[in-house]
């Protein structure tokens, strides 16, 4: 006899898509229990093993892992249509730097991140993955919103509004390693922000740190044909090499970006483990270019995609983003067969969470994986009919879809709605401070 599963929350009738390498469930059910998921198969086996405090009834919708949002500088919600149309390097030196150097303290990251988290959760990301400053306030606003977050403190060679010289940036980032390694949502981890601006020094001492505490290091590299142009001429090698070179080259090395890299840089990549996170919209909207994500994936490295901050997308939908990176690549590699929709779906779940370093965690529904799960409302006209859910989910579907979201086990959006935050509380406290930086940029 099979032994019965008890589940507080049972999600019944839709269509599963587990995103391991099985088919998709029609007529399927996902139990959880606390965190964890219990059960995934269909609604007619739990109906003879499973028995749940709470159902939901999911008929019409696709069942799905939670997305994964593999790079955003969160707290940056608050300069969403700030400065736009604008080259990189003007629109950070000239907009963003200043903005931030006036405005930046504990208060408005906190507030900017709920903020990032609420128009996450409400569009299907359960994961998220951070780099900006006052990280601890960002850690603070995440846990508050029960988001999964892998989280670090930018690092630079000059002095941080937050903790000034790079040295306490790195006592600031051990602390904020040992206060949260062992936190069920949050992730620590360190992030060196790019290669023209952190030394050679800056990024091997992340490496050591990387090293220490088992944590992802996460890097902007060769966003720009600038940001590689300034490595070849200062170090006369290709941004890869230089890394490899320095020996910070790892399967817990991230790189977020990584378009202008060549055939040699792959390689390099590939050998060390390296992963990519891509953000295909911030990337085109700087006009930096796009990564050549098919080449990525013929070699085995791990992908996964991002929204960026919400000053360069300027939003952080990663159904939009999704659509993007597809019809994108199929332009670039004037190929339509590239970047199909069950491999977008892969890349902004599972794969996306193995960039992470949360494989095991998230990004799949599977039993004894962490309950992070959302349900997406098919019945609508532009989502029907339905031959191929993997096609409506990259080319149709929106977030405003988006219709239940459980993180962690906690069910945290019922019917497109928070149900344990207050969105009008925190869009009054974002204009609020919005005003603030109105007013110290003139
Ligand atoms: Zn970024």
């Amino acid at each position: 006899m099979t032994e019965k599963i008890h589940a507080d929350l049972m999600i019944k009738g839709g269509t599963v898509l587990t995103m391991t390498d099985g088919r998709p469930i029609e007529n399927g059910a996902v139990a959880l229990n606390g965190d964890t998921i219990v059960f995934v198969g269909t609604d007619r086996d739990a109906a003879g093993r499973c028995t749940a405090e709470k159902q939901i009834d999911a008929s019409g919708c696709v069942v799905m892992p939670g997305l994964v949002n593999g790079h955003t500088h969160a707290a940056m919600s608050l300069f969403r249509g700030i400065a736009d149309d604008l080259p990189l390097e003007q629109w950070l030196s000239d907009y963003i730097f200043p903005a931030e150097k006036n405005n930046l303290d504990d208060d408005f990251v906190y507030w900017g991140t709920k903020l990032a988290c609420a128009e996450m959760l409400l569009g299907g990301v359960t994961t998220f993955c951070d780099m900006y400053l006052f990280e601890e306030s960002a850690a603070r606003a995440a846990k508050e919103m029960g988001m999964r977050g892998v989280l670090g403190e930018v690092l630079y060679d000059f002095d941080s509004p937050n903790y000034g010289p790079i040295d306490n940036g790195f006592a600031y980032t051990e602390a904020f390693i040992k206060k949260w390694k062992d936190d069920p949502l949050i992730v620590p981890s360190i992030q060196p922000h790019a290669l023209d601006t952190c030394s050679p020094d800056l990024l091997v001492r992340a490496r050591e740190i990387s090293d220490t505490y088992g944590v992802r290091s996460i890097v902007h590299v060769a966003e720009s044909k600038g940001n590689v142009a300034h490595v070849r001429e200062k170090y006369g090698k290709s941004s890869f090499a230089y890394l490899d070179d320095l020996g910070v080259l790892n399967e817990r090395f991230v790189a977020i970006h990584a378009v202008w890299v060549d055939a040699e840089e792959i390689g390099i990549m590939h050998d060390r483990g390296v992963s990519v996170v891509t953000n295909p919209e911030s990337n085109m909207k700087l006009a930096s270019g796009w990564a050549p994500m098919h080449n990525y994936l013929e070699r085995g490295i791990t992908v996964g995609i991002g929204t960026d901050g919400c000053a360069s997308n300027n939003d952080l939908d990663l159904f939009g983003e999704m659509d993007t990176l597809a019809k994108l690549h199929k332009v670039y590699d004037a190929d339509p067969t590239h970047m199909n929709a069950r491999t977008v779906t892969e890349i902004a779940t599972r794969k996306g969470a193995c960039a992470l370093g949360l494989g095991d965690i998230t990004g799949t529904l599977a039993t004894g994986k962490k309950a992070d799960i959302i349900v997406i409302d098919f019945n609508k006209p532009h989502l029907t009919p339905v031959y191929n859910p993997y096609s409506h989910l990259v080319y149709a579907a929106k977030s405003a879809d988006v219709r239940d979201v459980v993180v962690n086990g906690q069910l945290l959006v019922q019917n497109a709605r928070l149900t344990k935050a207050d969105p009008a509380e925190i869009m009054a406290k974002g204009r609020e401070l919005a005003e603030r930086v109105n007013k110290s940029i003139g």
